[in-house]
């Protein structure tokens, strides 16, 4: 993504960032809208958050043992989000699922994994599918490298159709480990869950002997102060957490059932390490961020998120461009079409070519947005009118630009 692949041209060198601006290696600033694909929600080089870093790099950078940060930072996690009874730092958010399937195969015995068409966890190998049409289809790799046998257990279904996995579970009894979704996807662009679609999901594990698995590495501690969990209620068996509790280093975590986690090394069988997971640093840059992301921080996030939306509907509506503003809580992103997009097909029939015009047009405004349209918009507490003012200035030139657009 960041290569621009998906929209031409060349990618900007940014060298700094200070709240919700970056600077490029041109001198160039730019509002950014990407936020390092969400972590920097509380903007760029917080000062609290530095200061922090600051202070832990000072004593030292990675001890490979037991520390206090990793344990303050789990304990943070635990009273935020209520099914986490457990949980385990590791580094990326793709070793945060990859370990979380790998549990759960291991705590079943089973070896399928259902996932869902453009639900994106990561680069683990057995989630790198996306197989095509079809109620239960098996997933066929989605790049070289990855062998049929590394994505043969994985099954790929339709987002947001609970009868595709209700057949799944029919046609495969006492096969499927565990069914891991985006809690509301962010990487089709912003795709929410219907209503009763997570509950549903909870339910036919819970049925088939089956864990549910809540990816938040996305919408953890972005979308509330408990994640998507805050908002739909639905309890999972484990979730995966990345981005913001990293406060912009790398550190992930996966956790849940107790139960579910004792089969985790070494107080059970099922391995899983890394030399740098809870890393003192990391640590500590991510829970100066969540100490500070308090209620105020998410109504603030909630409002800006909120403003840019209607701006944005606004401007595509006075230049009769066909678009939908999908929002999940503060996140969000647009779709150039304006039937409902309910899954990844749909997300795909939009004009995607009217959103490479509006990218570049923003761009060269000094507007820094996900460059493609199948990624979510991201916002921090750090942008302000003046922020918001040169995003609303850019708006109308860009919207023009996607208006003449022709594929
Ligand atoms: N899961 C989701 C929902 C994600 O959005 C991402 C990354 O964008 C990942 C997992 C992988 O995280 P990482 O890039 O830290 O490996």
């Amino acid at each position: 993504m960041r290569a621009f692949r998906a929209v031409g041209g060349t990618p900007r060198f940014m060298v700094s960032g200070t709240g919700p601006y970056l600077t490029d290696a041109d001198g160039r600033e730019y509002v950014d809208l990407v936020c390092s694909w969400g972590p920097m929600i509380l903007g760029h080089a917080h000062p609290e958050v530095t200061a922090a870093v600051q202070e832990a790099v000072a004593r030292g950078t990675s001890f490979g043992t037991p520390g206090e940060g990793e344990v303050a930072l789990a304990e943070e996690i635990v009273a935020r989000i209520e099914p986490v009874e457990q949980v385990r730092l590791v580094s990326s958010g793709t070793e945060a699922t990859m370990s979380a399937i790998r549990l759960a195969r291991g705590f079943t015995g089973r070896a399928k994994v259902v996932k869902f068409a453009g639900c994106y966890h990561g680069h683990v190998d057995a989630l790198l599918a996306a197989a095509g049409s079809g109620v239960a289809t098996f997933g066929l790799p989605d790049t070289p490298g990855v062998t049929g046998a590394q994505a043969g257990d994985t099954i790929v279904l339709p987002y947001n159709d609970l009868e595709a996995v209700r057949a799944a579970f029919a046609a495969q009894p006492g096969e499927i480990a565990c069914v891991i979704t985006e809690a509301s996807p962010g990487n089709m662009g912003v795709v929410p869950p219907s209503d009763g679609f997570n509950a549903g999901l909870k339910e036919i594990c819970a049925a088939n002997g089956a864990l549910y698995i809540s990816d938040e590495v996305m919408t953890g501690f972005r979308t509330s102060k408990a994640g998507w969990y805050g908002i739909d209620g639905v309890r999972p068996d484990l979730m995966t957490f990345g981005k913001v509790m990293g406060g912009g280093f790398p550190a992930a975590a996966f956790g849940g059932r107790a139960d579910v986690m004792a089969h985790l090394a070494p107080a059970g069988p099922v391995y899983q390490a890394g030399t740098l997971s809870g890393n003192p640093v990391a640590t500590a840059a991510g829970l100066a961020q969540l100490r500070l992301l308090d209620d105020a921080a998410y109504a603030k996030i909630d409002a800006v998120s909120a403003e840019l939306r209607s701006l944005v509907g606004e401007v595509f509506t006075k230049e009769g461009v066909a678009h939908t503003v999908s929002a999940a809580s503060n996140m969000f992103s647009v779709f150039f079409t304006d039937e409902p997009v309910r899954d990844y097909e749909d997300a795909k029939k939009q004009e995607a070519f009217r959103f490479t015009a509006f990218f570049h047009s923003m761009l060269e405004q000094g507007v820094y947005l996900p460059p493609s349209a199948f990624e979510s918009w991201f916002v921090s507490t750090s942008h302000d009118e003046r922020a918001i003012e040169r995003i609303a200035a850019a708006l109308p030139a860009a919207a023009r630009a996607a208006s003449e657009a022709t594929a």
